[in-house]
């Protein structure tokens, strides 16, 4: 199979390779920037501003979502061309979780106040979200969760603790969910509710990962008040809202074009690095090379695979779960690799002078090490391909 563009889909990706040409600063594309840590400086600060504002008066900070609220209103394919063009760019994401969670939740079940209150500000970059749904005892069994949410007159109280909540120290708003009839079933006794992260109670706590970022945190809430008007949708209906994703392109073709950028890199870096006029790697080495090269094109099929599916009208199921499976532990595989081309190097974190590929690689060995957790675990997916791929028994 060879994937084409349609020529109603070429047109756009010129139009996106266009707009990415005349608005993207370069600084975005060179080695200086690092796009797991973010702008650093006010410079940078500076500059993603400007590229937020570009993207946004096009609804593209929101590619997917009705132009009504914002959005882009992109058919799928189009979100699939614009993904891959912004992913093919190295261009930084900018919508985070407001774009890709709650604001498709808030569209479908939000309350008219709610999304007065809180889409424009999501479509206009001015809000960062933070999802708060794992807990120390639940994650991949997630309606087990404890935190509770009791209501008090206009209010809801809640106690209780959230863990591993990626931004919480930047974000402006929570969406949670906590459970509000402990008497019910698990899952049908939570809900889910808005929370201002400046309300009286909360408290954040950095985790630090292994590589010394500061992504993600635990939350703390203790008696923390929410106006009863922040529940989202019908009160114990909280766990049937996480499944919304609107029209929502889901190939993660970002992730299989950033994959084979990496392996690209290490190959540049094998062929620049010898010793006394050899080659510096082993033959082992130069086939793993070759072996992961493979991989990132696999990948990239099964990001296509999805979009073939998506685009006549098919809903993803157990092979969204072998996309993400799969170009997870890849990425795991590709950073292995790399430690073994760059040898001793690797032992050196972003040194700007000696760290090869300015320390990315040993950097990337650490953090891909959480790939496989975030956004279900490696366990779970293969679950879900066994069962609903081949139909094999629960285990
Ligand atoms: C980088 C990163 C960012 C994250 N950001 C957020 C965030 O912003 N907000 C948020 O709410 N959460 C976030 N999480 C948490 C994430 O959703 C959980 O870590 C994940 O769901 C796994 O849950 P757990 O850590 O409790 O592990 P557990 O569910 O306790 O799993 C422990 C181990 O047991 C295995 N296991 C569990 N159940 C089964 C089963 N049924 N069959 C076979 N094996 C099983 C798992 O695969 C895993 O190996 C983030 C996690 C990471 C790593």
């Amino acid at each position: 199979m060879e994937y084409r563009d349609s020529p109603e889909e070429a047109r756009f990706r010129h139009e996106v390779r266009t707009f990415i040409r005349e608005n993207l600063p370069e600084h975005f594309i060179s080695p200086e920037y690092d796009e797991y840590q973010g702008p650093r400086t006010d410079e940078e600060r500076a500059l993603l501003g400007r590229w937020r504002k570009a993207l946004g008066e096009r609804g593209w900070i929101a590619p997917h979502w009705p132009k009504e609220y914002g959005g882009g209103g992109l058919t799928v394919s189009e979100q699939f061309v614009f993904n891959e063009e912004m992913a093919e760019a190295r261009a930084p994401e900018v919508g985070g979780m407001g774009v890709q969670m709650i604001g498709p939740i808030l569209i479908l079940y939000g309350t008219a106040e709610q999304k007065q209150e809180h889409l424009p500000k999501i479509t206009g970059g001015q809000v960062w979200w933070c999802q708060g749904y794992s807990e120390p005892g639940s994650g991949s069994d997630l309606a087990s969760l404890q935190t509770r949410a009791v209501r008090d007159g206009d209010d809801y109280i809640i106690n209780g603790q959230k863990i591993w909540t990626s931004g919480a120290h930047r974000a402006n708003w929570m969406f949670l969910l906590a459970r509000t009839d402990p008497d019910a079933p698990k899952h049908r006794g939570i809900s889910m509710l808005l929370m201002d992260m400046r309300s009286p109670g909360v408290s954040v706590q950095p985790l630090i990962n292994l590589a010394n970022d500061h992504g993600f945190n635990q939350v703390f809430f203790d008696n923390v008040r929410v106006p009863a008007r922040n529940l989202v949708g019908e009160e114990n209906r909280g766990w049937y809202l996480g499944a919304t994703l609107l029209d929502f392109e889901r190939s993660n073709v970002r992730s299989s074009v950033a994959l084979r950028h990496t392996v690209e890199e290490l190959f540049e870096y094998a062929r620049e690095h010898r010793k006394n006029g050899q080659r510096a790697q082993s033959v082992a080495v130069r086939h793993e090379l070759v072996d992961r090269m493979v991989e990132a094109n696999v990948s990239r099929l099964l990001s296509y695979r999805i979009i073939s599916m998506q685009k006549h009208g098919v809903v993803p199921n157990y092979e969204a779960s072998m996309n993400k499976l799969f170009y997870s532990e890849t990425q795991q595989r590709v950073a292995r690799t790399g430690m073994k081309l760059i040898g001793a190097y690797g032992l050196l974190d972003r040194d700007p002078k000696w760290a090869p590929l300015r320390g990315r690689v040993s950097h990337t060995y650490m953090t891909t090490l959480a790939m496989t957790i975030a956004a279900g675990t490696s366990e779970i997916n293969r679950n879900v391909i066994a069962t609903r791929g081949l139909g094999l028994p629960r285990g």
